[in-house]
């Protein structure tokens, strides 16, 4: 994700708006990958809906919120069996 961003804002280097974009969504990737997991997605705008982590102040897309959160739900499951 970091190299995307980072190739992105070298090819619109000369695109002020563009790289305004692309430097917030690069701060935001780095909120998210310092955090002290796991994430503690919630709702948080409505119109178009974002999902904001409690601890890391990191926003993504409620989907990918959702499947991030039913993937720990599963790793939990599973464990749970293994100790059955
Ligand atoms: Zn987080």
């Amino acid at each position: 994700m970091e190299d995307l961003l980072n190739k992105a804002l070298e090819r619109f280097k000369d695109n002020e708006a563009m790289r305004k974009v692309l430097e917030a969504a690069k701060a935001n990737q780095e909120k998210l990958d310092r955090c002290k997991r796991p994430h503690d997605f919630v709702i948080t705008q409505r119109v178009i809906p974002k999902a904001t982590c409690r601890k890391c102040g990191g926003i993504v897309d409620p989907i990918r919120a959702h499947f991030y959160l039913e993937g720990i739900v599963d790793a939990r499951k599973q464990e749970n069996e293994n100790e059955d």
